[in-house]
């Protein structure tokens, strides 16, 4: 290794013991490089292959949303990256400014992370589809320096606020033009040099902010350092499988962190062939896409699976999925007729992984080769301790299998985030003895596999009994009528709380008295009378994040007349 050591840690700094594997850690290590006694992501994502004579390779094949197509080996991203980096110095930014991306899946946008990454800047992408309100106060958390973005999204969202944020210094326009006080991208590249010397940060400095999908509250600003790309580096080969050449696809929009740390930053440090798709889900074509671009690894979200599932597999029929050898999902609970119906029709299971914005990388997963058990989130990570723990007098104690409690991880990898922006104290209550506390309940079984439950605001409790939406939502989908189900607990006077589930259908049934029987009956059959939904209404949609996340407390704050707190992440919705 060309660095030095002291200068390359591993561990979160002074968060709890650092997590007992220093062999997970040397492995990770031994998979970047190093910078001048540094790190920068940039560096182990191109300039370390491009060095190495791996320039001609390709990075990424972009398809445009009407049928154009880009090919950019890791010697042009390079270039690109560096141009981008040399406007962002012409213009008088400096390592630690913050430069903001929203502008869709497009080639332009990941040689923006990549040269302000370069450039020692720190990036944050946001979702192309927020509102102005939603991209305001994130610039004005994030105190955004550059904000880099379309001529569409600038004066639809942008404009009518953009000069009262007072650090914002640039507004970079894609194409060729940009309108008065902005500069057009295009023109500003053309001229710059495709030469940049990667600035040497260090592990410990910021290099990306990732705000949460807002599924439980007001979306937290993470922050994540240049350390973090020994675990992208580490969980992408470890979880998913990516390899230099390998033909990956990763579904999700770099405005949420999937779409970065395994959407650009993993495939591109482990030297993938990553493929880009700027158009939104569309089942043909997504088909179309796995077959004629030979996709080999596919990492996709369950919202996807079950929109895949609700067309059937009659559909999926003419195409050839041979050229698939792994398939991952995360971000919700992968519910087991997900998993089935996968191994079905794509001859692979989609295997479930569990990680979050904060955790930067997959902590949890059904790793490549190992027996998945449906429903399953799978085992840690190598270096990562999971555990299953319970409050009790103000100290934590860990559970053992087969009981429920708060899924905690031992705090130490290289990508867990290191700030809250503005919120210490939200941040500091993460911690305690020793533990990182994620907000989720889960169980863990005899062999070592985690299984979700729902998240810690989710749990219903009724006449005594804990019960997680999941498994409710898990046994409505198997009901044929059934294709997504959201479900809340809702006062009741005897039972404390009962069960009510909110479900969408399967194209070619209809609502009615009857069916809503019949899929409580079949709920009663599989749950047990206390565990079974009470009522089953039939909705059109369900209230979802923009990241496609059932949104369980607008469900819950809908049926109670409360109020519907920050909805800033809401998919638009009808009842
Ligand atoms: P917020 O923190 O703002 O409420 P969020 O938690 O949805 O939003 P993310 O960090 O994008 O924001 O999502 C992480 C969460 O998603 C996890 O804490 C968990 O609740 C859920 N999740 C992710 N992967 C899985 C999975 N495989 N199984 C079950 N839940 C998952
Ligand atoms: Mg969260």
């Amino acid at each position: 290794m060309a660095h030095q050591d002291e200068t390359l840690q591993a561990g979160a700094p002074a968060r709890g013991p650092a997590t007992a594997s220093p062999d997970a850690w040397d492995e990770a290590r031994s998979l970047v490089e190093g910078w001048k006694g540094g790190l920068n992501i940039a560096h182990e994502a191109l300039d370390r292959h491009v060095n190495a004579g791996h320039g001609a390779d390709l990075a990424i094949r972009w398809l445009g949303k009407s049928g154009e197509r880009r090919d950019l080996t890791y010697a042009d991203l390079q270039a690109e990256a560096n141009r981008f980096a040399n406007v962002l110095a012409a213009h008088g930014l400096k390592p630690g400014d913050s430069v903001f991306a929203m502008a869709g899946r497009v080639p332009e946008l990941y040689a923006a992370a990549l040269g302000t990454l370069k450039a020692g800047l720190i990036f944050t992408p946001l979702f192309s589809a927020f509102g102005p309100e939603p991209v305001r106060t994130r610039m004005e958390i994030g105190s955004a320096n550059v904000l880099v973005t379309t001529e569409g999204i600038y004066r639809r969202k942008i404009a009518p606020w953009a000069g009262e944020i007072d650090t914002l210094r640039l507004i970079l326009i894609l194409g060729d033009e940009a309108p008065e006080g902005c500069v057009a991208l295009g023109p500003a590249m053309a001229a710059a040099s495709p030469e940049f010397e990667t600035v040497a940060t260090k592990p410990e400095d910021p290099a990306l902010i990732h705000f949460t999908s807002g599924t439980t509250g007001k979306p937290k600003g993470a922050v994540h350092v240049h350390n973090a790309v020994l675990y992208h580096a580490f969980s992408g080969r470890k979880a998913l499988g990516l390899e230099p050449g390998v033909k990956y696809w990763c579904t999700a929009d770099p405005g949420w962190v999937t779409g970065t740390s395994y959407g650009i930053i993993s495939p591109l440090v482990n030297r993938a062939a990553m493929l880009i798709d700027e158009a939104e889900f569309d089942l043909e074509r997504w088909y179309s896409t796995v077959q004629d671009e030979k996709v080999e690894i596919w990492y996709s979200a369950p919202t996807a699976i079950r929109m895949m599932m609700r067309e059937g597999s009659e559909v999926a029929k003419p195409y050839d999925f041979s050229s698939l050898t792994f398939l991952a999902s995360v971000g919700e609970p992968l519910n087991p007729e997900a998993v089935i119906w996968s191994a079905e029709v794509f001859g692979q299971p989609f295997h479930d992984n569990w990680w979050q914005t904060e955790t930067g990388g997959i902590m949890i997963a059904n790793r490549p080769g190992m027996e998945v058990k449906p429903g399953s989130m799978g085992k840690p990570l190598p270096g990562i301790e999971a555990g299953i723990v319970e409050r009790e007098d103000g100290t934590l104690r860990e559970l053992g299998p087969g009981k429920i409690g708060e899924l905690a991880l031992r705090p130490g990898w290289p990508s867990m985030m290191r700030a809250y922006l503005h919120e210490q104290a939200r941040y500091d209550k993460c911690f305690v003895d020793g533990w990182y506390l994620s907000g989720d309940l889960a169980m863990r079984d005899a062999d070592g596999y985690f299984w979700f439950v729902g998240r810690a605001d989710d749990l219903i409790k009724t006449s005594g009994h804990l019960i997680g939406p999941f498994e409710v939502e898990s046994a409505l989908i198997e009901h044929d009528a059934v294709a997504e189900a959201g479900v809340i607990g809702v006062p009741d006077e005897t039972a404390g709380e009962v069960v009510k589930a909110y479900v969408t259908l399967n194209p070619g049934y209809e609502p009615s008295e009857d069916l809503e029987r019949d899929i409580r009956g079949h709920a009663r059959k599989k749950l047990g009378p206390a565990v079974a939904p009470r009522e089953v209404v039939f909705r059109k949609t369900l209230p979802k994040t923009r990241s496609g996340k059932i949104m369980r407390r607008l469900l819950k704050a809908r049926e109670l007349g409360l109020p519907e707190g920050d909805i800033s992440t809401l998919e638009t919705d009808e009842t």
